[in-house]
C-alpha cells in the first residue's frame, strides 16, 4: 500500500492530543478552497466519529459556492459572520487542528485569537516553512494535498475502518482540487492508490468533478470570456500573461465570491506561457495569484513583493493599491524573476 511519510513521532504526538481533547476546533485558511474545506470536514466528521465530544470548524471568510454540497459543510462556522461565536470556541477548545496552512498570519482576525488561546495547537499542512506556533507540526510539502495526509493520518492511526463514505468525499474533493484535477503535482503512484481506496468506499469523482468544476453561471463565463478577450497581457520574452481586474470590471459581471477561482490557470494553456498571475479588486486589496509551469518557482517572488508566498507552482499575494499601481509595481519587477 502507500508509503508512510508520517514520522511514528508525529503519530503519537497527534494521538496524544488527541486522547487529552474533549474539545477541538479545526482552523482552515482565508479564501477556503477545496483542500482547505475537504481537510477541514474530513477531519471534522471523523473526530466524530471516534468519539470526541466537541468539534467546530472555523473558516476566516466565505467559502465558495461550488463546495457548499460537501457533507456538513452547513456546521461550519464563518468568521466573517459568527465572530463572536468562533471566538469562544477558539479560545475554549483543548486542541487547535490548523489544517492546510503554515502561519497564523493565513487565517485573518482569527489567527490572533488562536495565537492567545490556552489551546494546544497542531498543523497539518503541506506548504513550505511551516511557522513555529504550534506544539505538533506535521508537515509534508512534497504531499500535493492536505487531505491525502489526513487520509494517511488517519489510516496509520488503524482507523481505515472509520473512514466513511462523508469521510472519503471530502478527502478526495481536496486531492482533485489542490492538483488540477490531477493534472499538476500529480505525478505520485500513492496518490492512484489512496482515490482506489477512496472509490472502494463509494467515492463518484465523475459526480464531485461536476459538483466542482461544472457549477459556473452565465455571468461567471462571460467573466472568463471578457478576461481572455479583452484583458489577458502577455509578455513573450518572459513567457508571462497578466489579467488584472477592476472593482468596476468585477461589477460588470455580477462577482460572486468563487467566479475568479481557475481564472489564473487559463493562460497556461497557451504553449508558450509559463507563468500566469491574476490580479482583483477584493473587498480592501488587491488579491493577486500567481501560477506556473515546470521548474519555475514564483512564490518567492509573491513573498518579496506581494506580502504573500505559497508553493513553487501556485503562490498567492495582495497589495493595497489601486489595481494600476499593483500592474506597474509587478511590471517593474517581474522580469529578473520570470525569465526562463
Ligand atoms: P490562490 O492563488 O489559489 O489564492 O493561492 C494559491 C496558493 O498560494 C495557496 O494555496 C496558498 O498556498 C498561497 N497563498 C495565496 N495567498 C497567499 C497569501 O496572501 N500569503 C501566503 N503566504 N500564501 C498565499
Ligand atoms: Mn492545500
Amino acid at each position: 500500500m502507500t508509503s508512510d511519510i508520517i514520522t511514528k513521532q508525529e503519530l503519537s504526538a497527534y494521538a496524544n492530543l488527541l486522547r487529552k481533547s474533549q474539545s477541538v476546533c479545526i482552523l482552515t485558511h482565508m479564501s477556503p478552497d477545496g483542500d482547505a474545506m475537504g481537510s477541514a470536514l474530513a477531519m471534522w466528521h471523523y473526530l466524530q466519529t471516534i468519539g470526541i465530544p466537541t468539534v467546530a470548524v472555523c473558516v476566516p471568510n466565505e467559502f465558495p459556492s461550488f463546495l457548499k454540497w460537501m457533507p456538513a459543510a452547513s456546521q461550519v462556522l464563518i468568521y466573517d459572520d459568527k465572530a463572536e461565536e468562533c471566538q469562544t470556541i477558539i479560545q475554549n477548545a483543548d486542541l487547535l487542528l490548523c489544517l492546510d496552512f503554515n502561519d497564523l498570519k493565513r487565517i485573518g482576525k482569527m489567527g490572533e485569537i488562536a495565537a492567545q488561546s490556552k489551546a494546544k495547537k497542531m498543523i497539518i499542512d503541506h506548504h513550505l516553512f511551516p511557522a513555529d506556533f504550534a506544539d505538533v507540526t506535521i508537515s509534508y510539502p512534497q504531499s500535493p494535498s492536505t487531505c491525502e495526509l489526513v487520509f494517511r493520518l488517519i489510516c496509520r492511526l488503524g482507523d481505515f475502518q472509520n473512514i466513511t463514505q462523508p469521510i472519503a468525499e471530502c478527502i478526495y474533493t481536496g486531492m482533485m482540487t489542490d492538483t488540477g484535477n490531477f493534472s499538476f503535482n500529480s505525478n505520485y503512484v500513492d496518490t492512484y492508490q489512496i482515490i482506489a481506496e477512496l472509490v472502494k468506499l463509494g467515492v463518484d469523482k465523475d459526480a464531485i468533478y461536476n459538483k466542482v468544476f461544472n457549477t459556473y453561471s452565465a455571468d461567471r463565463m462571460r467573466l472568463m470570456g471578457y478576461c481572455l478577450y479583452k484583458k489577458m497581457k502577455i509578455y513573450p520574452e518572459q513567457h508571462t500573461a497578466l489579467i488584472a481586474l477592476t472593482r468596476k470590471e468585477l461589477y460588470m459581471f455580477n462577482f460572486q465570491s468563487g467566479d475568479a477561482e481557475g481564472l489564473v490557470n487559463l493562460p497556461l494553456q497557451i504553449h508558450d506561457v509559463y507563468y500566469s498571475v491574476f490580479m482583483r479588486a477584493d473587498k480592501d486589496k488587491i488579491k493577486i495569484s500567481f501560477r506556473s509551469q515546470g521548474d519555475r518557482p514564483v512564490n518567492e517572488f509573491a513573498s518579496e513583493f506581494f506580502n504573500g508566498g505559497g508553493h513553487k507552482n501556485a503562490a498567492g499575494g495582495e497589495s493595497y493599491d489601486s489595481v494600476a499601481n499593483t500592474v506597474k509595481k509587478f511590471e517593474d519587477h517581474f522580469k529578473d524573476y520570470f525569465n526562463k
